[in-house]
């Protein structure tokens, strides 16, 4: 036998009946999203690399370890040689085609999409190389008011009602603010100083940051540097009265919709354009990768991509990690939609068969067709296979006197009904 081709590295196949809570969970994302006035947009899964440096930050491990980037040969003269990257994630490309399309005019806007993200990390459980985000994005001029408290505080309460929806329990939402990028320079340099008598004692990557970035030594995991970045300063003692103000105003109305949140001043994200709220949901039982999703606001990035002045804020759930801690308690089976009915044709009964089946289905119930070829033992195996509810033999006697007869596969019972109310009474006993 020839060797068989496996899926790459990082990648995974998404079988049915899992498919099947991963459509459960869109659903749910897409009617939540609805109610808050959400619209969809999707761009492409590859762009300019440059969009990435720009937007994502070259001084990133995403940028500088973890795009997957080749080389146009293109057809045209004009596309060979340019730069292109699959999207490791999606705010840039949505800001990118805010900017392109000119979308200040609309107001405010409010974008959601779904779709495959690629970075070319060290697979483990719950991380992949190609993994899935739902990610949403709140943008506009700030007359539209997309710089507002409340704009974060909705989109916080907007999750807390999904994972709700979802059945997801026992999550956290920290939440912290890392100020204007004015702020974020003096709490930098305090961080420098801070570091400079203690970094040697840290692991080699703080030692590299505390030069290099000292806010990225706050994301550090290793156990032993612990105690030395729990006191260090803190972002909230350099936040200046309009970042503060903005801060208590999200947590007011938080407090008041009954989103539970604590704050984590040791959350930031180190670009400039990451302005105020930054917030990450985890979920005890991930383990490792706890984090189900992050965001924050980003209120320089449209500029920073040649844009005009755009506030924002958003976020991305990664959608693996949702269906992982949603496993636990909801399994695939309870959310797929087996057949209600397996139609069984009787020898010459195919066409027969195929004309209620199609009658059936129009009805909307999931019908599974067999094959007058099959044995009547080998259609109930089949029928069992499936899943289906109920077995409906299709014979000439059948058809002569317009009705068939259901047996359910569970208990045996069997009843006689007509054509014309069938749909009906199937309908009626098949949960949808
Ligand atoms: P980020 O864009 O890094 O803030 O990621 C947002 C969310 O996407 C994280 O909270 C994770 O849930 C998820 N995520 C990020 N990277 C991966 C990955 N390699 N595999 C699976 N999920 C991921």
């Amino acid at each position: 036998m020839m060797k068989a081709i496996k899926a790459p590295r990082g990648t995974r196949d998404i079988l049915p009946p899992d498919t099947a809570l991963w459509n459960f969970v869109e659903a749910a994302v897409r009617d939540v999203f609805r109610a808050y006035n959400f619209q969809e947009i999707r761009t492409p899964i590859f762009e300019s690399t440059e969009l990435f440096a720009r937007g994502v930050g070259e001084e990133t491990d995403i940028v500088s370890k973890e795009m997957f980037t080749w080389e146009d040969r293109g057809r045209a003269e004009s596309d060979k040689g340019q730069s292109l990257t699959l999207r490791p994630e999606a705010t840039a490309g949505i800001v990118r085609a805010y900017i392109e399309h000119k979308m200040w005019d609309r107001g405010l806007n409010k974008f959601f999409c779904i779709g495959p993200m690629f970075r070319r990390e060290r697979p483990q459980k719950g991380r992949y190389r190609q993994f899935y985000q739902i990610d949403a994005e709140v943008i506009g001029p700030a007359s539209s008011g997309s710089d507002l408290p409340a704009r974060d505080a909705e989109i916080l309460e907007m999750l807390a009602t999904l994972l709700h929806r979802l059945g997801i329990t026992h999550w956290n939402l920290e939440l912290n603010s890392v100020g204007s990028s004015q702020e974020r320079v003096k709490f930098n340099e305090a961080l420098r100083v801070a570091l400079e008598p203690v970094k040697d004692k840290m692991c080699v990557d703080c030692q590299r940051r505390a030069v290099t970035n000292p806010l990225r030594v706050l994301d550090c995991k290793v156990p032993e540097d612990q105690p030395i970045i729990d006191k260090l300063p803190r972002i909230t003692d350099f936040l200046e009265d309009e970042s503060r103000k903005h801060f208590d105003a999200v947590q007011n109305i938080l407090t008041k919709v009954g989103v539970p949140f604590s704050i984590n001043t040791r959350l930031v994200r180190g670009l400039d354009y990451y302005t105020r709220t930054a917030f990450e949901f985890t979920h005890g039982a991930l383990g490792a990768q706890n984090a189900i999703l992050g965001g924050g606001r980003y209120d320089g990035l449209s500029e920073a991509l040649g844009g005009p002045a755009a506030p924002g804020i958003g976020f991305a759930i990664g959608e693996d990690r949702l269906i992982l801690s949603l496993q636990e308690k909801t399994p695939a089976e309870a959310v797929v939609r087996r057949p209600g009915v397996y139609v069984a044709p009787m020898a010459g009964m195919n066409a027969d068969a195929a004309q209620l089946a199609r009658e059936l289905r129009r009805h909307d119930l999931v019908v599974e067709l067999g094959d007058e070829n099959f044995r009547l033992k080998k259609s109930f195996e089949a029928a069992d296979k499936a899943g289906a509810k109920y077995i409906l033999i299709v014979g000439e006697n059948e058809v002569k006197a317009d009705a068939f007869a259901l047996k359910n596969l569970a208990t045996g019972e069997q009843v006689q009904i007509g054509r014309a109310e069938l749909a009906a009474w199937l309908k009626a006993r098949i949960v949808p």
